[in-house]
């Protein structure tokens, strides 16, 4: 038999408050678990007269998401829609990359300067407007891209200035590894 791990008391009011609004597959993928452990959950929280919704295959209720006031149709673990996560995710990488700038040899560090207005990448098509699930979806989309491209560029700039955490990491671990062997 396969154990199931326990449910934080996040996970509880997150299924609460926000799971429940989603179909089953969304709610799995969002926690990292299984249909049945969900179900289970679900139900056990039933008997104990917690108020969750029943558990839906397909479509999802917008709720208001408490960081951005809009209305969402897709919310992270963290009870914050996934557009305000993802915004959230680009600031941190940004803020790094002006870090990372820093530690740049100066010329590197204008080719970076001077290439930052470039790395816009063509965006997938807009969804109609009045569709508030694709716009959102769509949104979500194009700041996924954005972000995959500011952690390749920082990954870039840490690997010019020599200053990538796990390189760095690795060439200690080989310098103090190999003395020993000799
Ligand atoms: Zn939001």
């Amino acid at each position: 038999m396969r154990t199931e791990r326990t449910w934080t008391p996040e996970e509880t009011a997150w299924l609460v408050q926000i799971g429940h609004r989603l179909p089953l597959e969304d709610i799995c993928e969002a926690l990292g678990r299984s249909e049945e452990s969900v179900k289970c959950k679900a139900k056990r929280m039933r008997l104990y007269g917690r108020n969750v919704g029943p558990l839906r295959k397909t479509g999802t209720i917008a709720c208001i998401c408490k960081s951005c006031g809009r209305s969402r149709y897709r919310f992270s673990r963290n009870g914050i829609c996934s557009i305000c996560n993802e915004h959230a995710k680009i600031q941190r990488c940004e803020a790094r990359m002006s870090d990372a700038l820093r530690d740049l040899p100066q010329s590197l560090r204008s080719v970076y300067m001077e290439t930052e207005a470039k790395r816009e990448s063509k965006a997938p098509t807009m969804p109609n407007r009045q569709d508030r699930r694709a716009m959102e979806e769509w949104e979500l989309v194009c700041l996924r891209r954005q972000y995959n491209a500011a952690k390749k560029r920082l990954q870039r700039m840490r690997e010019h200035a020599g200053t990538n955490p796990i390189l760095k990491q690795f060439r200690k671990n080989e310098y103090s590894v190999n003395p020993k062997e000799n």
